[in-house]
């Protein structure tokens, strides 16, 4: 079985049948429920040397030209496009999603490593000729120091790809402790970068949970956090974070709502909402969730939603057939499981329900049919919470107000999409849904690399969103200078606070 370790001075650490850390977790095989390997858990004190790699990494690095750490993040992004498969398959084996999706996320991740190729132009300062006579201003991005990165389950590549090419470019020092679930898609990143030619201690890998995330949001070598997960732990990571002096940013759960006013196109609503709904197993952050159906044409929708649903192919994610895999484990299937329980209790019609799915020769995989509630109202739990998992409600409202009122008054804010035909609709749901990604016709509003990705309200801790010139701005510290060479004027001291002129 394998063991899965640190990645620590630019190389693999603990991998051997000796963990010098003593605790370890199991990781699954989701859709054979069958243990795969063992991921070591590190203490503090192997992220103390994680830090330690990174820091002693970091004057080198940040003297080093933004033109050769692009050419890295060049070489990087082709070594990720020619082992896209290889990554994909050790996602699809210890998350569950589809190979395909699979290679989606990974894709998405490249995008990043091509934004950060244009560190150069992105570091560009500012430049202001003559403030006061002689007297010029300038304003230059410098690295904030060591970042680390904590990340979630459900992305194991594109997450960490979101924090660390962009981290990195800026001329940072990175640890990246990605989810303790699937952390095997860490390593490979870790040991393309270094074939890039990126310097030892530069980027750092530590496996672990709790211990590892609290010793990294301690340590006075840490200069800024990142971390995507759920809102408990993010608002926790925040505080911490922040009251042990480091720049934090928090990006968090989510309940994301699709209306559908009444002109919408019903094919391709239905076809955006089984892949926002369904696919990955429901396991996304900007998954939709809520289908928020307004004047009386929840009828039309559930009619043809019902039967797409009931045909999911359900299957391991290695299946080309396969369009939805399993849940990552066995406790969140059980999670998600009793949300339909409490669904149905409450009195909301489960006009599809893919409790107790067994697929022949996969009886131990976490397998979930995908489901469908109809008539779901907003005290109900299965509408409150995040379940993550391939369980749509659809929510009936009269008019347009009631749909917007709905979106805004719900605890999250990520994403929220509209799908209509009318341009007067969409405009004014783009400028009134409080959510931070707003999809017209687009189920999944996930912004390419060169804008920026984050939530509102309780969807995000911090002022700045991941990746694009947010990213950039998060990991660098803007130094302004104010220069005067000497002119000839000679005017003396003075004591007033100086003004232009
Ligand atoms: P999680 O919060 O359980 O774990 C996230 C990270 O925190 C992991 O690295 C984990 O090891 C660590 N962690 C877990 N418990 C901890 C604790 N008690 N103290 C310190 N660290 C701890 O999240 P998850 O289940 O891995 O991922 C799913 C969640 O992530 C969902 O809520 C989803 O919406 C969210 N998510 C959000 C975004 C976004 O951009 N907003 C993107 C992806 C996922």
């Amino acid at each position: 079985m394998a063991t899965i370790g640190h990645f620590i001075g630019g190389k693999a650490v603990g991998t051997s049948a000796v963990n010098t850390d003593g605790r370890t977790a199991p990781v699954f095989d989701p859709s054979t429920g069958a243990q795969s390997g063992e991921v070591l858990l590190a203490s503090t004190g192997t992220v103390g040397e994680a830090v330690a790699s990174a820091k002693a990494a970091l004057p080198a690095w940040s003297e080093t030209p933004t033109l050769t750490r692009a050419r890295i993040m060049f070489r990087y992004k082709d070594l990720l496009e020619r082992n896209i498969d290889a990554l994909a398959t050790a996602i699809t084996k210890e998350h569950g999603k589809t190979f395909e999706d699979a290679k989606g996320e990974v894709t998405r991740g490249i995008e990043v490593v091509e934004f950060a190729c244009g560190i150069p132009h992105l570091l560009r300062g500012d430049f202001t000729d003559q403030v006061a006579r002689g007297v010029d201003v300038f304003s230059a991005r410098h690295p904030v120091g060591v970042c680390a990165g904590i990340t979630p389950f459900n992305f194991p590549a594109m997450v960490p790809m979101w924090m660390f090419p962009v981290a990195i470019a800026c001329g940072n020092t990175f640890v990246l402790k990605p989810s303790e679930k699937d952390p095997s898609a860490s390593l490979i990143m870790a040991e393309l970068l270094t074939e890039a030619g990126l310097p030892a201690g530069v980027f750092n890998v530590v496996q672990g949970d709790k211990e590892a995330v609290d010793a990294l949001l301690t340590h006075p070598d840490v200069a800024a956090v990142s971390f995507v997960g759920s809102t408990a732990i993010g608002e926790y990571v925040y505080k911490t974070a922040c009251a042990h002096g480091k720049r934090a940013q928090a990006l968090c759960g989510a309940k994301n709502h699709l209306v559908v006013m009444p002109d919408a196109d019903l094919d391709k609503t239905v076809d955006a909402l089984m892949g926002a709904g369904y696919g990955s197993a429901g396991e996304r952050c900007m998954a939709v969730s809520v289908a928020v159906a307004v004047g009386g044409i929840g009828d039309a929708l559930i009619d043809r939603l019902a039967p797409k649903v009931r045909s999911l192919k359900v299957g391991p994610g290695l299946d080309p057939d396969s369009e939805m895999g399993p849940l990552v484990t066995r406790e969140h299937l059980a999670k998600v499981s009793r949300y339909i329980d409490e669904g149905v209790a409450a009195g909301a019609e489960v006009v599809v329900d893919g409790r107790g799915l067994r697929l022949q020769g996969y009886e131990n995989g976490y397998f979930l049919g995908g489901t469908l509630f109809d008539r779901v109202s907003p005290d109900m739990s299965i509408y409150k919470d995040e379940i993550f998992g391939p369980v749509l409600s659809v929510v009936r409202v009269d008019r347009y107000d009631e749909a917007l009122r709905l979106v805004n008054d719900h605890e999250y804010g990520n994403g929220a999409a509209i799908f209509t035909r009318d341009g007067d609709a969409a405009r004014a749901f783009d400028r009134d849904a409080k959510a931070g990604m707003i999809g017209i016709n687009v189920p999944i509003p996930v912004p390419v690399a060169f804008h920026s990705f984050g939530g509102w309200k309780r969807s995000i801790f911090g002022d700045r969103n991941v990746y694009g010139m947010e990213g950039v701005g998060f990991y660098t510290k803007l130094k302004t200078t104010t220069a005067r060479w000497p002119t000839g004027i000679r005017e003396g001291a003075q004591f007033v606070m100086p003004t232009t002129g």
